[in-house]
């Protein structure tokens, strides 16, 4: 059923009035742009790999090793969310360092570490700061590097830029872009955005009411949209 993707995913979640049933396979490294309109289920799907709710049947396989039984903070998964909530009374390097203390990575480590990320996101000069000092897009870049900071063997962003204007959108992807390919972290990302899927993505997928539609490469599934409904859910005229 699979082709050796690094996570395996066979998942069945069931609401009033909604169902997610979708069999899905990411390589390694792969970054997946998810798209779908409101109401599709990409929440609910991050939500299940992330062990924040548990599936009716199936499984999330990640090296052929069942992270379902897992609790969330035994699935080494990072998550940023649009209302992304820093805490406000640890500094930015702290609010950094949170997840590598928790993990009880060694001082020297986690001071490397925390410097790298801090370099990387161009936040050296608020290290010290705490985070109402900062513009939105840096509070976000500094949740990105929360996240990032505890080497997550499997990012997952959920419309990581929804709620930034489009200036702050655009800076903001730049660092998506140039981090997950150093980090080279196997990625989930929710998007609206066409030029967002095309400038991070590796494929894209297509959900709709809880089932992929489409799954392939960005320039794919914009020119051949596979039936009426994906065309005119990515902008068609016709
Ligand atoms: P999306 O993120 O694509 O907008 P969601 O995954 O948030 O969609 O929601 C998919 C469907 O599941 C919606 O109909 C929503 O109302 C429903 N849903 C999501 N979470 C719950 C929940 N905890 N309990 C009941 N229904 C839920
Ligand atoms: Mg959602």
């Amino acid at each position: 059923m699979f082709n050796g993707g690094v996570l395996e995913l066979a998942l069945e979640k069931h609401f009033p009035g909604f169902r997610l049933a979708l069999d899905l396979a990411v390589q390694e490294g792969e970054v997946l742009a998810l798209l779908g309109p409101s109401g599709s289920g990409k929440s609910t799907l991050l939500k299940l790999i992330a062990g924040l709710l548990s599936p009716d049947r199936g499984f999330v396989r990640f090296r052929g090793q069942d992270l379902t039984p897992l609790p969330p903070e035994r699935r080494r998964v990072g998550f940023l969310f649009q209302d992304y909530a820093l805490f406000p009374h640890l500094t930015v390097a702290e609010n950094i360092a949170f997840g590598l203390v928790e993990a009880r990575w060694p001082g020297k480590e986690r001071e490397a570490r925390v410097k790298e990320l801090l370099e990387r996101m161009e936040l050296t000069p608020h290290a010290q700061k705490r985070p109402q000092e900062l513009s939105g897009g840096e509070q976000q870049r500094v949740a990105l590097a929360r996240a990032l900071a505890p080497r997550p063997r499997l990012l997952l962003l959920d419309e990581p830029l929804g709620a930034l204007d489009l200036r702050l959108r655009e800076e903001l992807l730049f660092f998506l872009r140039r981090t997950l390919r150093a980090e080279g972290v196997t990625t989930l990302v929710v998007t609206h955005d066409q030029g967002e899927a095309f400038l991070l993505a590796h494929r894209v997928a297509l959900l709709r009411q809880g089932r992929l539609v489409q799954v392939g490469l960005p320039e794919e599934v914009y020119a051949r949209p596979k039936d009426l409904w994906t065309a005119r859910f990515l902008g068609h005229k016709n």
